[in-house]
């Protein structure tokens, strides 16, 4: 196993990775920039050094001084978390050629994911099914990225290779409009992501977002541990998840599981690791890979008692996978509804101090958080200050006892978004059914005022 583990992130996933550690017996590394001082996991760690003010780019960000914060503590491996450089091949490259473990996939496979054109490719050829669109990055030549668009049919989306984040995307819904977006979009991708390589795809109108999660030990071992959906979203942002996603037939739910654990041995995955489709019309259709421990993976971890950053942690240190997959059972139903510190109405951020925080409890909930009473959120990152997951043996079980979950926390000082979940979200009739498109939270959002 793993001795030491330098955790390269902060805020809820740090504690979470902390955790994990602390179970399996590793010691830990905090690192943190000025602004974070005060942040829970510091405390718990075995060790903590800083590395750097608090823009993220300077200390986050900064890879040279998270390496040498390896080397002093003399730690074996680097977890990344989510965000920062977690998908960031270069990274993941020079803490390996540093001599240190890297939690998480080769850089070359990040780099193959990252990239949307190569990804499909590659998903395309392991029998994963994508959306219809060009075949690679459109050329230069005009008639045929027409061609391109007649033989797709409108509307249709361009989105740039490089893109994530929301970015680097634009619907065309006409011919007429075609050639300006395609031109507007890699000028964008251009500046953006240093590569104005674009591609085409239909553009879905009413879909879900479906995600399935994979564990892969690079060795020739996969398995799949079922699907999320997360298709309650603003700009692009997840606000509530669940395991399983609602409504799915479960042959398809299979038949796609098996296909995505296939694309893993393909190309030999390691690590934890997400297929993000488009669900419409009772098809799955790829969008992209996410390389990374996602924020939603606490839902997958409830249904299937599966702790996924103790097997991160197993398959980094260089173990064989220790799931079959007939080992994965999905038991009951899980929903998160992440925490932000945000105005609920405006979605202002609302960072600063936490004069009080009351956690809620009882059968079935978790509550993945950094925060303590007089705790600071400082202004300088993600508004993302905890998950609330609760488990059920079904559907209307977890949404109850979320229900209840919400009405019990109790924080002052700073604004959050719990009222958005607990008046408008987790009592929406459309939700309450199940199966609502990416689209409903915003639509809701434009016609309640709470
Ligand atoms: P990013 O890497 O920036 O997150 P994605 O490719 O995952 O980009 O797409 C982000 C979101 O954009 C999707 O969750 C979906 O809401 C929308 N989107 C992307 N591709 C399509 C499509 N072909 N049809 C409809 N919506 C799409």
């Amino acid at each position: 196993m793993l001795s030491k583990v330098l955790i390269a992130n902060r805020g809820e996933i740090a504690l979470r990775v902390l955790r994990a550690c602390k179970e399996l017996g590793i010691k830990t590394v905090a690192v943190y920039s000025t602004a974070d001082r005060d942040l829970l996991h510091i405390k718990l760690a075995d060790e903590a050094v800083c590395i750097g003010p608090a823009p993220a780019a300077e200390s986050y960000l900064n890879i040279p001084a998270i390496i040498s914060a390896a080397e002093v503590t003399c730690a074996d491996a680097i977890h990344p978390g989510y965000g920062f450089l977690a998908e960031n091949a270069d990274f993941a490259e020079r803490v390996k050629d540093s001599g240190f473990i890297f939690i998480g996939p080769e850089a070359e496979t990040i780099r193959l994911m990252g990239n949307k054109v190569s990804a499909i490719h590659a998903m395309k050829a392991a029998g994963v099914p994508t959306v219809p669109g060009s075949d690679g990055p459109l050329g230069d030549d005009d008639n045929e990225t027409l061609k391109t668009g007649r033989r797709v049919g409108y509307p249709v989306i361009i989105k740039a290779a490089a893109g994530g984040g929301g970015r680097g995307m634009r619907v065309v819904h006409s011919e007429d409009e075609l050639l300006k977006a395609v031109s507007l979009t890699r000028a964008e991708a251009r500046a953006a992501f240093g590569d104005a390589s674009v591609y085409m795809e239909k553009f879905l109108t009413t879909p879900r977002h479906v995600e399935i999660q994979v564990l892969g030990d690079g060795q020739g071992n996969a398995v799949y541990l079922g699907d999320r959906d997360c298709s309650l979203q603003r700009r692009h942002q997840k606000v509530v998840e669940e395991a399983p996603a609602p409504g799915i037939p479960d042959a398809l739910r299979k038949e796609v599981g098996e296909r995505c654990v296939e694309a893993c041995k393909a190309i030999n995955y390691r690590g934890a690791g997400t297929f993000e489709f488009l669900y419409e019309n009772e098809q799955f259709y790829f969008i992209e890979m996410n390389t990374r421990i996602q924020v939603e993976h606490p839902v997958t971890e409830m249904v299937t008692g599966i702790d996924l950053i103790k097997e991160q942690l197993h398959v980094a240190a260089g173990e064989k996978l220790r799931l079959k997959q007939r080992d994965i059972q999905i038991k009951g139903h899980a929903i998160e509804c992440r925490i932000n510190a945000e105005n609920p109405r405006t979605f202002i951020p609302s960072p600063g101090n936490v004069k009080y925080w009351h956690a809620p409890g009882g059968n079935g909930i978790r509550m993945d958080t950094h925060l303590y009473s007089g705790y600071r959120v400082p202004p300088n990152y993600d508004s993302l200050i905890g998950k609330l997951i609760a488990w059920g043996e079904d559907r209307a079980t977890a949404l109850g006892r979320i229900r209840n979950a919400l009405d019990e926390i109790m924080v002052d000082g700073i604004e959050t978004n719990i009222a958005l979940h607990k008046k408008v979200i987790m009592r929406d009739r459309g939700f309450e059914k199940g199966g609502v498109d990416i689209h409903y939270l915003e639509k809701i959002l434009g016609k309640v005022h709470h």
